[in-house]
């Protein structure tokens, strides 16, 4: 746009009784645009700032607001009738989430009780979904709450999962205990090429494929294509934990996910202040083929009771989301605070100006480690001599010199075994010493001794979470001050 055709602050003050909508404005046809409700054909960067926004008619606050209310008033004793049998949708007087005539989204619905849904967080909840290019998010209250209930939807007890070997810590304990306590059982994919070993794994209960886009702290990113397609031949969903990636550098659904979850706690919020979590709908599965192979999903396609029709038949495309929230999320009650939702969803307006400065920063910070005698292996995928650097590049991405653009977590391990890993710890000043990734800050941790210490030695060996080994997250702090603190900490390794 030509900047001299922006008019001036002055020229835009309205003088005293002429604002618009004011006694004896002139209406014109040129006076005001109608507002946009549907983002979906703007580009990435205007949708992580606009989408799912919506006017405030009261008082034209240009912010969602932070809609801290448990509950909603009914109109009157029909409108609680029909909010409950889920006959009307969402459409307030004076402020919602679409315009009159605008689109129905699936997402709104007569609201009840916030531990459904609220304004704040279906703000959060429509960015998401259109930034992943998903149908219908729901919003919880940590990454391993929309684990949970993601998995939930999909498996019950007597069934079964199977997973890529290297998933967070927190994930695999997740489904080793609770997912077991509950019936669910859960079995690994160690070489997800190896078509054999999928065979051997996937049984007539298996109720879907779960997996990561960027494992932490290997940066061993997946091959989705690959996965996808042994899922697509079973008749399973996949599932994608997208936390490391983003979809600023990767969405699954166009690798053929089928459901993505994250911990919106790391980089979709952003700067480490608030735990929540996310599941999003690909709208791409198709539930009744399954169903008619002998796959069932009964929350998605039998009716929940006599004279409801299943969420399938109501809700097409959007029907997992809405039964994970309206079965699963609901009963259970993983609910994210408004407030919470309100930091995510403006965490996500500068979500692909903080990936660039990560990735940037990353990957100088890992070709430098490289290169430090103290240093015994660095993994970043986007490294040409990491064993995952052609997935990388395909799926994420070069920067202007061909390495690719893996995210900002991964492993680097340091001469001296446990001496070696406690030796560089102790001699950082700008990393924090945390459990934590996906923050503004950056932050080290030493995996075998925290996430992965409750893991077999042998399992340990396996994942390649050895004693020297340090989890980095890569923050936005100056990439040469962090590289001045990496050194320093390398000094205390060299003297020992
Ligand atoms: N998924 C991944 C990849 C993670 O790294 C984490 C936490 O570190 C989680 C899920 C769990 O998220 P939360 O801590 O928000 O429950």
């Amino acid at each position: 746009m030509n900047p001299q055709a922006i008019p001036s602050a002055v020229e835009t003050q309205a003088a005293p009784g002429a604002g618009a909508g004011t006694a004896g404005a002139s209406t014109t046809a040129e006076s005001t645009a109608s507002p946009i409700y549907d983002w979906q054909s703007f580009g990435f960067e205007t949708r992580q700032v606009h989408a799912g926004e919506y006017p405030d008619k009261n008082h034209g606050l240009r912010v969602p607001p932070i809609a801290l209310s448990a509950g909603y008033l009914f109109d009157d004793f029909d409108d609680q009738v029909n909010r409950f049998n889920g006959s009307i949708h969402w459409r307030a007087e004076n402020d919602g989430p679409r315009g009159e005539g605008e689109a129905f989204s699936p997402s709104e619905h007569a609201p009840i009780y916030s531990r459904q849904g609220n304004p704040s967080n279906w703000v959060a909840e429509e960015r998401l979904a259109s930034l992943e290019g998903g149908t219908v998010a729901v919003a919880v209250a940590s990454g391993q709450a929309a684990i949970s209930a993601a998995l939930f939807t999909l498996a019950g007890r007597g069934d079964h999962l199977v997973s890529t070997a290297s998933i967070y810590g927190g994930t695999r304990i997740l489904f080793g205990r609770s997912f077991k306590r509950f019936g669910i059982d859960v079995d690994y994919v160690w070489n997800e090429n190896d078509g054999a070993e999928w065979e051997r794994a996937i049984r007539p209960e298996t109720k879907a494929i779960y997996t990561e886009t960027v494992p932490n702290p290997c940066n061993d990113v997946t091959d989705l294509r690959r996965i996808a397609e042994v899922a697509a031949r079973h008749n399973l969903p996949l599932v994608v934990d997208n936390t490391v990636g983003t979809p600023a550098l990767i969405r699954p659904f166009e690798h053929g996910a089928n459901i993505v979850v994250h911990s919106t706690t790391k980089f979709l919020t952003g700067h480490g202040s608030a735990v929540g979590g996310a599941i999003i709908d690909g709208g791409n599965f198709d539930w009744a083929a399954a169903e008619a192979a002998g796959r069932s999903f009964p929350l998605i396609t039998q009716s929940a009771r006599a004279g409801v029709a299943p969420m399938l038949e109501r809700f097409g495309t959007g029907a997992y989301a809405r039964a994970a929230r309206e079965s699963v999320v609901n009963d259970i009650g993983p609910t994210l605070s408004p407030l919470h939702g309100f930091l995510l969803h403006q965490g996500i307006e500068t979500l692909s100006l903080r990936m660039e400065r990560h990735v940037e920063s990353s990957i100088k910070i890992a070709r430098w480690l490289e290169d430090q005698p103290e240093v015994v292996s660095v993994d970043y995928a986007g490294l040409p001599s990491n064993a995952r650097y052609n997935i990388a590049v395909r799926d994420y991405g070069v920067d202007a010199e061909g390495y690719g653009r893996t995210g900002s977590v991964f492993g680097v391990t340091v001469r001296g075994g446990l001496e070696g890993a406690r030796a560089f710890v102790n001699g950082l000043r700008i990393f924090s010493r945390m459990t934590g990734i996906g923050d503004t800050r950056s932050m080290v941790l030493h995996p075998l001794t925290s996430t992965h210490s409750s893991f077999a030695p042998e399992l340990n060996d396996r994942l390649g979470i050895t004693p020297g080994l340090l989890r980095l997250s890569v923050g936005l702090e100056s990439a040469d001050d962090l590289i001045r603190d990496l050194r320093a900490a390398l000094d205390r390794v060299a003297a020992l």
